[in-house]
Protein backbone atom coordinates (compact mmCIF):
# COMPACT_ATOMS: atom_id res chain seq x y z
CA UNK A 1 0.00 0.00 0.00
CA UNK A 2 1.72 3.10 -1.02
CA UNK A 3 2.17 5.38 2.57
CA UNK A 4 1.22 8.50 1.52
CA UNK A 5 -2.64 8.11 1.13
CA UNK A 6 -2.67 5.34 4.13
CA UNK A 7 -4.82 5.44 6.83
CA UNK A 8 -4.87 2.77 9.97
CA UNK A 9 -8.18 2.42 11.78
CA UNK A 10 -7.88 0.61 15.13
CA UNK A 11 -11.55 -0.76 15.94
CA UNK A 12 -14.11 -2.17 12.78
CA UNK A 13 -17.15 -1.06 15.05
CA UNK A 14 -19.88 1.67 13.77
CA UNK A 15 -16.81 4.58 13.95
CA UNK A 16 -14.40 2.60 12.07
CA UNK A 17 -16.60 1.42 9.21
CA UNK A 18 -17.83 4.35 9.04
CA UNK A 19 -14.61 6.30 8.78
CA UNK A 20 -13.48 4.21 6.35
CA UNK A 21 -16.23 4.19 3.80
CA UNK A 22 -15.27 8.13 4.48
CA UNK A 23 -11.69 8.47 3.88
CA UNK A 24 -11.56 6.28 0.96
CA UNK A 25 -14.40 7.94 -1.06
CA UNK A 26 -12.19 11.37 -0.65
CA UNK A 27 -9.28 9.25 -2.01
CA UNK A 28 -7.61 7.60 1.02
CA UNK A 29 -6.56 3.96 1.04
CA UNK A 30 -7.46 1.90 4.53
CA UNK A 31 -6.70 -1.29 6.86
CA UNK A 32 -9.23 -1.49 9.45
CA UNK A 33 -8.24 -3.46 11.94
CA UNK A 34 -11.13 -5.29 14.23
CA UNK A 35 -9.77 -7.65 17.73
CA UNK A 36 -12.84 -9.75 17.05
CA UNK A 37 -13.46 -12.69 15.21
CA UNK A 38 -16.59 -12.33 14.31
CA UNK A 39 -19.33 -9.94 15.22
CA UNK A 40 -20.90 -12.42 17.47
CA UNK A 41 -21.59 -9.62 20.49
CA UNK A 42 -24.09 -7.77 18.78
CA UNK A 43 -27.90 -9.01 19.97
CA UNK A 44 -29.11 -6.05 20.56
CA UNK A 45 -30.85 -2.82 18.65
CA UNK A 46 -29.97 0.35 17.85
CA UNK A 47 -31.88 3.49 16.88
CA UNK A 48 -30.42 5.83 14.13
CA UNK A 49 -31.81 9.60 13.54
CA UNK A 50 -31.58 11.39 10.29
CA UNK A 51 -27.91 13.15 11.29
CA UNK A 52 -26.59 9.70 11.30
CA UNK A 53 -28.97 8.48 8.25
CA UNK A 54 -28.04 11.53 6.10
CA UNK A 55 -24.40 10.54 6.38
CA UNK A 56 -25.12 6.25 5.67
CA UNK A 57 -27.28 7.22 2.98
CA UNK A 58 -24.25 9.47 1.12
CA UNK A 59 -22.40 5.92 1.57
CA UNK A 60 -24.87 3.98 -0.02
CA UNK A 61 -25.32 2.30 3.40
CA UNK A 62 -28.81 3.28 4.35
CA UNK A 63 -30.08 2.13 1.56
CA UNK A 64 -29.38 -1.43 2.79
CA UNK A 65 -30.72 -0.48 6.16
CA UNK A 66 -33.58 -0.36 4.97
CA UNK A 67 -34.23 -3.44 3.69
CA UNK A 68 -34.22 -4.66 7.61
CA UNK A 69 -35.33 -1.38 9.61
CA UNK A 70 -38.06 -0.41 11.47
CA UNK A 71 -39.26 3.27 11.65
CA UNK A 72 -41.77 3.95 14.27
CA UNK A 73 -44.80 6.07 14.49
CA UNK A 74 -43.93 8.12 17.37
CA UNK A 75 -41.94 7.62 20.47
CA UNK A 76 -44.79 6.90 23.11
CA UNK A 77 -44.04 7.96 26.38
CA UNK A 78 -45.73 5.86 29.32
CA UNK A 79 -45.85 5.50 33.27
CA UNK A 80 -43.98 2.38 34.40
CA UNK A 81 -46.75 2.02 37.38
CA UNK A 82 -49.71 3.03 35.83
CA UNK A 83 -49.19 2.02 32.51
CA UNK A 84 -50.51 5.22 31.10
CA UNK A 85 -49.76 7.57 28.47
CA UNK A 86 -47.40 10.88 29.64
CA UNK A 87 -46.57 12.00 26.03
CA UNK A 88 -46.04 11.11 22.38
CA UNK A 89 -43.35 12.16 20.25
CA UNK A 90 -44.38 12.06 16.64
CA UNK A 91 -41.82 10.30 14.20
CA UNK A 92 -42.65 8.03 11.04
CA UNK A 93 -44.08 10.40 8.46
CA UNK A 94 -43.62 13.65 10.68
CA UNK A 95 -39.78 12.98 11.06
CA UNK A 96 -39.70 12.70 7.48
CA UNK A 97 -41.84 16.25 6.60
CA UNK A 98 -39.67 17.80 9.04
CA UNK A 99 -36.37 16.44 8.99
CA UNK A 100 -36.24 14.71 5.28
CA UNK A 101 -35.70 11.07 6.57
CA UNK A 102 -36.95 8.53 8.86
CA UNK A 103 -35.99 8.01 12.27
CA UNK A 104 -35.14 4.05 12.01
CA UNK A 105 -34.93 1.40 14.23
CA UNK A 106 -32.45 -1.60 13.61
CA UNK A 107 -30.90 -4.51 14.86
CA UNK A 108 -26.95 -3.90 15.42
CA UNK A 109 -25.74 -7.33 13.25
CA UNK A 110 -27.96 -5.53 10.54
CA UNK A 111 -26.44 -2.34 10.64
CA UNK A 112 -22.31 -3.85 11.11
CA UNK A 113 -23.68 -6.04 7.91
CA UNK A 114 -24.62 -3.15 6.03
CA UNK A 115 -21.20 -1.05 6.75
CA UNK A 116 -19.23 -4.68 6.09
CA UNK A 117 -20.80 -4.85 2.63
CA UNK A 118 -20.04 -1.11 1.42
CA UNK A 119 -16.51 -1.63 2.47
CA UNK A 120 -16.44 -5.05 0.62
CA UNK A 121 -17.68 -3.30 -2.22
CA UNK A 122 -14.93 -0.62 -1.78
CA UNK A 123 -11.50 -2.08 -3.16
CA UNK A 124 -9.71 0.45 -1.07
CA UNK A 125 -10.63 -0.68 2.07
CA UNK A 126 -8.94 -3.55 3.61
CA UNK A 127 -10.37 -5.28 6.77
CA UNK A 128 -8.41 -7.48 8.89
CA UNK A 129 -10.84 -9.62 11.74
CA UNK A 130 -8.76 -11.34 14.69
CA UNK A 131 -6.36 -8.27 14.66
CA UNK A 132 -5.62 -6.24 18.10
CA UNK A 133 -3.66 -3.03 17.77
CA UNK A 134 -1.65 -2.87 20.65
CA UNK A 135 0.30 0.43 20.37
CA UNK A 136 0.98 3.01 17.71
CA UNK A 137 3.72 5.59 17.26
CA UNK A 138 4.70 8.73 14.87
CA UNK A 139 7.70 9.52 13.28
CA UNK A 140 8.58 12.10 10.46
CA UNK A 141 6.91 9.21 7.78
CA UNK A 142 3.76 8.82 9.57
CA UNK A 143 2.72 6.50 11.89
CA UNK A 144 3.78 2.74 12.76
CA UNK A 145 1.28 0.87 14.66
CA UNK A 146 1.83 -2.49 16.39
CA UNK A 147 -1.17 -5.62 15.37
CA UNK A 148 -1.13 -8.89 17.29
CA UNK A 149 -2.87 -11.36 15.32
CA UNK A 150 -2.73 -15.18 16.32
CA UNK A 151 -0.15 -15.52 13.53
CA UNK A 152 2.13 -13.13 15.43
CA UNK A 153 2.48 -9.46 15.54
CA UNK A 154 3.60 -7.47 12.64
CA UNK A 155 4.33 -3.75 12.17
CA UNK A 156 1.97 -1.59 9.64
CA UNK A 157 2.76 1.90 8.34
CA UNK A 158 0.44 4.84 7.23
CA UNK A 159 -0.18 8.53 7.18
CA UNK A 160 -2.81 8.60 9.75
CA UNK A 161 -3.83 6.54 12.55
CA UNK A 162 -7.42 6.70 13.85
CA UNK A 163 -8.49 5.57 17.04
CA UNK A 164 -12.21 3.74 16.68
CA UNK A 165 -12.25 1.19 19.05
CA UNK A 166 -14.79 2.16 21.13
CA UNK A 167 -15.10 2.92 24.91
CA UNK A 168 -12.73 0.13 26.48
CA UNK A 169 -9.80 1.78 24.15
CA UNK A 170 -6.84 0.36 26.09
CA UNK A 171 -4.85 3.23 23.49
CA UNK A 172 -6.45 5.91 24.40
CA UNK A 173 -4.16 6.77 27.36
CA UNK A 174 -0.90 5.55 25.71
CA UNK A 175 -1.43 7.86 23.05
CA UNK A 176 -3.33 10.08 23.99
CA UNK A 177 -3.12 10.66 27.73
CA UNK A 178 -6.69 10.42 28.38
CA UNK A 179 -8.11 8.97 31.23
CA UNK A 180 -9.84 5.41 31.15
CA UNK A 181 -13.66 5.30 30.75
CA UNK A 182 -15.57 5.48 34.40
CA UNK A 183 -18.57 3.27 35.37
CA UNK A 184 -21.60 5.75 35.73
CA UNK A 185 -23.40 3.32 38.14
CA UNK A 186 -26.08 2.17 36.10
CA UNK A 187 -26.37 -1.03 33.95
CA UNK A 188 -28.73 -1.82 30.63
CA UNK A 189 -30.53 -5.38 30.81
CA UNK A 190 -31.07 -6.32 26.88
CA UNK A 191 -33.00 -8.71 25.50
CA UNK A 192 -34.94 -9.80 22.09
CA UNK A 193 -38.30 -10.47 22.49
CA UNK A 194 -40.34 -12.30 19.55
CA UNK A 195 -43.43 -10.17 18.22
CA UNK A 196 -45.49 -13.33 18.57
CA UNK A 197 -44.46 -13.15 22.35
CA UNK A 198 -45.45 -9.48 22.61
CA UNK A 199 -49.01 -9.11 23.87
CA UNK A 200 -52.15 -8.96 21.75
CA UNK A 201 -52.78 -5.34 22.30
CA UNK A 202 -49.33 -4.18 22.73
CA UNK A 203 -48.66 -1.82 20.09
CA UNK A 204 -45.24 -2.50 17.78
CA UNK A 205 -45.13 0.20 15.95
CA UNK A 206 -43.98 2.55 18.31
CA UNK A 207 -40.90 3.24 20.12
CA UNK A 208 -41.76 2.64 23.67
CA UNK A 209 -40.22 4.73 26.63
CA UNK A 210 -41.24 3.92 29.91
CA UNK A 211 -40.52 6.18 32.94
CA UNK A 212 -39.93 4.43 36.46
CA UNK A 213 -38.37 5.48 39.69
CA UNK A 214 -34.75 5.42 39.05
CA UNK A 215 -35.23 3.49 36.00
CA UNK A 216 -36.51 3.32 32.28
CA UNK A 217 -36.88 1.04 29.54
CA UNK A 218 -36.65 1.59 25.96
CA UNK A 219 -38.72 -0.73 23.69
CA UNK A 220 -38.25 -0.71 19.43
CA UNK A 221 -39.35 -3.27 17.07
CA UNK A 222 -36.21 -4.45 14.83
CA UNK A 223 -35.71 -6.77 11.70
CA UNK A 224 -38.58 -5.57 10.37
CA UNK A 225 -41.02 -6.50 13.03
CA UNK A 226 -40.09 -9.66 14.02
CA UNK A 227 -38.50 -8.92 16.93
CA UNK A 228 -38.44 -6.43 19.61
CA UNK A 229 -35.53 -4.94 21.25
CA UNK A 230 -35.74 -4.39 24.64
CA UNK A 231 -33.33 -2.24 26.90
CA UNK A 232 -34.54 -1.42 31.03
CA UNK A 233 -31.57 0.43 32.55
CA UNK A 234 -31.60 0.30 35.98
CA UNK A 235 -28.74 0.98 39.20
CA UNK A 236 -25.90 -1.28 38.87
CA UNK A 237 -25.55 -3.78 42.06
CA UNK A 238 -21.72 -4.48 39.98
CA UNK A 239 -19.75 -1.98 38.94
CA UNK A 240 -17.81 -4.43 37.09
CA UNK A 241 -17.00 -3.03 33.10
CA UNK A 242 -17.62 -6.38 31.65
CA UNK A 243 -20.77 -7.53 29.86
CA UNK A 244 -22.89 -9.98 31.72
CA UNK A 245 -24.16 -12.54 28.94
CA UNK A 246 -27.12 -14.71 30.17
CA UNK A 247 -27.55 -13.17 33.07
CA UNK A 248 -30.95 -14.43 35.71
CA UNK A 249 -33.84 -12.35 35.37
CA UNK A 250 -34.99 -12.82 38.72
CA UNK A 251 -32.80 -9.72 39.65
CA UNK A 252 -34.78 -7.79 36.73
CA UNK A 253 -38.29 -8.98 38.51
CA UNK A 254 -37.56 -7.93 41.64
CA UNK A 255 -36.38 -4.79 39.92
CA UNK A 256 -39.63 -4.06 38.13
CA UNK A 257 -41.83 -5.54 41.38
CA UNK A 258 -44.12 -2.55 41.09
CA UNK A 259 -44.08 -2.43 37.42
CA UNK A 260 -47.64 -2.40 35.13
CA UNK A 261 -48.70 -5.84 34.97
CA UNK A 262 -48.57 -5.30 30.97
CA UNK A 263 -44.62 -4.65 31.13
CA UNK A 264 -44.28 -7.35 32.99
CA UNK A 265 -46.11 -9.87 30.84
CA UNK A 266 -43.90 -8.16 27.87
CA UNK A 267 -41.14 -8.77 29.44
CA UNK A 268 -41.42 -12.49 30.57
CA UNK A 269 -41.23 -13.34 26.72
CA UNK A 270 -37.58 -12.51 27.04
CA UNK A 271 -35.18 -15.83 27.29
CA UNK A 272 -31.94 -14.55 27.22
CA UNK A 273 -30.85 -11.35 28.97
CA UNK A 274 -27.19 -9.74 28.67
CA UNK A 275 -26.42 -6.71 31.51
CA UNK A 276 -24.14 -3.74 30.16
CA UNK A 277 -22.47 -1.75 32.16
CA UNK A 278 -23.35 2.29 31.44
CA UNK A 279 -19.68 3.36 31.32
CA UNK A 280 -18.85 7.19 30.22
CA UNK A 281 -15.25 8.93 28.76
CA UNK A 282 -13.79 11.57 31.48
CA UNK A 283 -13.61 14.80 28.79
CA UNK A 284 -9.93 15.13 27.24
CA UNK A 285 -8.04 17.43 26.52
CA UNK A 286 -6.60 16.87 23.08
CA UNK A 287 -8.42 13.61 20.77
CA UNK A 288 -5.44 13.57 18.47
CA UNK A 289 -1.43 13.88 18.76
CA UNK A 290 0.70 14.16 15.83
CA UNK A 291 -1.15 11.84 13.20
CA UNK A 292 -3.06 10.03 14.92
CA UNK A 293 -6.27 10.84 16.30
CA UNK A 294 -9.27 9.07 18.31
CA UNK A 295 -13.21 9.16 16.89
CA UNK A 296 -16.60 7.56 18.17
CA UNK A 297 -16.96 6.35 21.82
CA UNK A 298 -12.74 6.25 22.35
CA UNK A 299 -13.01 10.09 22.03
CA UNK A 300 -16.00 10.93 24.12
CA UNK A 301 -18.22 7.71 25.29
CA UNK A 302 -21.36 8.90 26.69
CA UNK A 303 -24.46 8.05 28.64
CA UNK A 304 -26.76 6.06 25.79
CA UNK A 305 -29.82 8.47 27.02
CA UNK A 306 -30.10 10.70 23.84
CA UNK A 307 -29.90 7.73 21.77
CA UNK A 308 -27.20 9.52 19.70
CA UNK A 309 -23.54 7.28 20.65
CA UNK A 310 -23.35 5.94 17.23
CA UNK A 311 -25.63 9.15 15.40
CA UNK A 312 -22.12 10.74 17.01
CA UNK A 313 -19.37 8.01 15.95
CA UNK A 314 -20.82 8.74 12.02
CA UNK A 315 -20.82 11.92 12.57
CA UNK A 316 -17.36 11.85 13.52
CA UNK A 317 -16.69 9.62 10.95
CA UNK A 318 -17.96 12.32 8.34
CA UNK A 319 -16.72 15.47 9.73
CA UNK A 320 -13.06 13.59 10.22
CA UNK A 321 -12.91 12.88 6.06
CA UNK A 322 -14.41 16.60 5.12
CA UNK A 323 -11.11 18.48 7.74
CA UNK A 324 -8.86 15.87 6.05
CA UNK A 325 -9.78 16.87 2.32
CA UNK A 326 -10.05 20.99 3.02
CA UNK A 327 -6.41 20.88 4.83
CA UNK A 328 -3.11 19.27 3.62
CA UNK A 329 -1.20 19.58 6.73
CA UNK A 330 -2.65 16.41 8.92
CA UNK A 331 -2.02 17.42 12.20
CA UNK A 332 -3.87 20.94 11.74
CA UNK A 333 -6.70 18.94 10.13
CA UNK A 334 -6.91 16.88 13.08
CA UNK A 335 -6.97 20.17 15.34
CA UNK A 336 -9.96 21.19 12.85
CA UNK A 337 -11.57 17.89 13.71
CA UNK A 338 -11.87 18.48 17.33
CA UNK A 339 -12.74 21.97 17.12
CA UNK A 340 -15.42 21.45 14.85
CA UNK A 341 -17.16 18.32 17.14
CA UNK A 342 -16.12 19.06 20.43
CA UNK A 343 -18.90 21.45 21.48
CA UNK A 344 -21.62 19.51 19.82
CA UNK A 345 -20.46 16.19 21.47
CA UNK A 346 -20.57 17.84 24.98
CA UNK A 347 -23.59 19.28 24.30
CA UNK A 348 -25.11 15.80 23.35
CA UNK A 349 -23.49 14.04 26.10
CA UNK A 350 -25.31 16.72 28.63
CA UNK A 351 -28.41 16.19 27.43
CA UNK A 352 -28.03 12.42 27.96
CA UNK A 353 -27.46 12.78 31.28
CA UNK A 354 -30.34 15.44 31.82
CA UNK A 355 -32.62 12.67 29.74
CA UNK A 356 -31.40 10.00 32.58
CA UNK A 357 -32.85 12.38 35.32
CA UNK A 358 -35.93 12.93 33.73
CA UNK A 359 -37.00 9.42 32.98
CA UNK A 360 -35.72 8.64 36.52
CA UNK A 361 -38.07 11.14 38.81
CA UNK A 362 -39.71 9.92 41.70
CA UNK A 363 -42.67 11.42 43.41
CA UNK A 364 -43.58 13.80 43.60
CA UNK A 365 -41.07 15.37 41.02
CA UNK A 366 -42.57 12.87 38.89
CA UNK A 367 -46.12 14.39 38.74
CA UNK A 368 -44.99 17.48 38.08
CA UNK A 369 -42.84 16.14 35.03
CA UNK A 370 -45.78 14.69 33.93
CA UNK A 371 -48.28 17.32 34.03
CA UNK A 372 -45.32 19.59 32.28
CA UNK A 373 -44.81 16.90 29.17
CA UNK A 374 -48.84 16.81 28.86
CA UNK A 375 -48.85 20.48 27.73
CA UNK A 376 -46.60 19.96 25.20
CA UNK A 377 -47.68 19.09 21.84
CA UNK A 378 -46.17 16.57 19.93
CA UNK A 379 -45.16 19.08 16.93
CA UNK A 380 -43.14 21.04 19.87
CA UNK A 381 -41.33 17.89 21.20
CA UNK A 382 -40.05 16.73 17.45
CA UNK A 383 -38.90 20.31 17.05
CA UNK A 384 -36.92 20.06 20.27
CA UNK A 385 -34.87 17.51 18.73
CA UNK A 386 -34.38 20.26 15.42
CA UNK A 387 -30.80 20.88 16.66
CA UNK A 388 -29.98 17.37 16.78
CA UNK A 389 -31.86 15.71 13.53
CA UNK A 390 -31.28 18.38 11.24
CA UNK A 391 -27.21 18.50 11.52
CA UNK A 392 -25.67 18.76 8.07
CA UNK A 393 -21.90 18.47 7.19
CA UNK A 394 -20.33 21.56 5.60
CA UNK A 395 -19.46 19.52 2.93
C1 LIG B 1 -27.66 0.32 26.09
C2 LIG B 1 -27.12 1.16 24.97
C3 LIG B 1 -28.01 1.64 23.99
C4 LIG B 1 -27.56 2.47 22.96
N1 LIG B 1 -28.43 2.91 22.02
C5 LIG B 1 -28.03 3.76 21.05
C6 LIG B 1 -28.94 4.24 20.06
O1 LIG B 1 -30.13 3.89 20.06
N2 LIG B 1 -28.47 5.12 19.11
C7 LIG B 1 -27.16 5.52 19.08
O2 LIG B 1 -26.79 6.34 18.22
N3 LIG B 1 -26.26 5.04 19.99
C8 LIG B 1 -26.65 4.19 20.96
N4 LIG B 1 -25.75 3.69 21.86
C9 LIG B 1 -24.34 4.10 21.78
C10 LIG B 1 -23.57 3.30 20.73
O3 LIG B 1 -23.73 1.91 20.94
C11 LIG B 1 -22.09 3.64 20.74
O4 LIG B 1 -21.93 5.04 20.85
C12 LIG B 1 -21.41 3.15 19.47
O5 LIG B 1 -21.45 1.74 19.40
C13 LIG B 1 -19.96 3.65 19.39
O6 LIG B 1 -19.35 3.12 18.25
P1 LIG B 1 -17.75 2.95 18.20
O7 LIG B 1 -17.47 2.39 16.87
O8 LIG B 1 -17.11 4.22 18.63
O9 LIG B 1 -17.43 1.90 19.33
P2 LIG B 1 -17.77 0.34 19.36
O10 LIG B 1 -19.10 0.10 18.77
O11 LIG B 1 -17.55 -0.08 20.77
O12 LIG B 1 -16.67 -0.33 18.43
C14 LIG B 1 -15.32 -0.42 18.81
C15 LIG B 1 -14.70 -1.60 18.09
O13 LIG B 1 -13.29 -1.61 18.31
C16 LIG B 1 -12.85 -2.94 18.55
N5 LIG B 1 -11.59 -2.84 19.33
C17 LIG B 1 -11.43 -2.47 20.62
N6 LIG B 1 -10.13 -2.42 20.95
C18 LIG B 1 -9.44 -2.79 19.84
C19 LIG B 1 -8.04 -2.90 19.53
N7 LIG B 1 -7.09 -2.62 20.44
N8 LIG B 1 -7.68 -3.32 18.29
C20 LIG B 1 -8.63 -3.59 17.35
N9 LIG B 1 -9.96 -3.48 17.58
C21 LIG B 1 -10.36 -3.06 18.80
C22 LIG B 1 -14.02 -3.57 19.31
O14 LIG B 1 -13.98 -4.98 19.21
C23 LIG B 1 -15.22 -2.95 18.58
O15 LIG B 1 -15.62 -3.72 17.46
C24 LIG B 1 -26.18 2.83 22.90
C25 LIG B 1 -25.29 2.34 23.85
C26 LIG B 1 -25.74 1.51 24.87
C27 LIG B 1 -24.77 0.99 25.90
Amino acid sequence: MAISRSVLISGGGIAGLTAALCLSKNGYRVEVFERSETYDNLGAGIQLSANALRILDELDVGRLLRLSSTSPQAIRITSAYTGGKISEVPLGADAIIRFGLPYICIHRADLHQALLTACANDPDIRINMNSVVTDCVSHPNGVSALVLKKSGMRTVRGKLFVSADGIHSKIRKEIFDAPAARHTGFEAWRAMIPAEKAPARFALEFTHLIWGRGKHAVLYPVRNGRYLNVVIVTKSRKKTDEVRKKEDPKHLKFKTFFWNSKFKILLNGASDWSVWPILETPPSKSWHNGPMVMIGDAAHGMEPYAAQGAAMAIEDAKVLADSLAEEKEISKALSNFQKTRSSRVKKIAKLARTNRQLYHMGFPFSTVRNIGMAFMSGKSLLERQAWIYDWRAKR
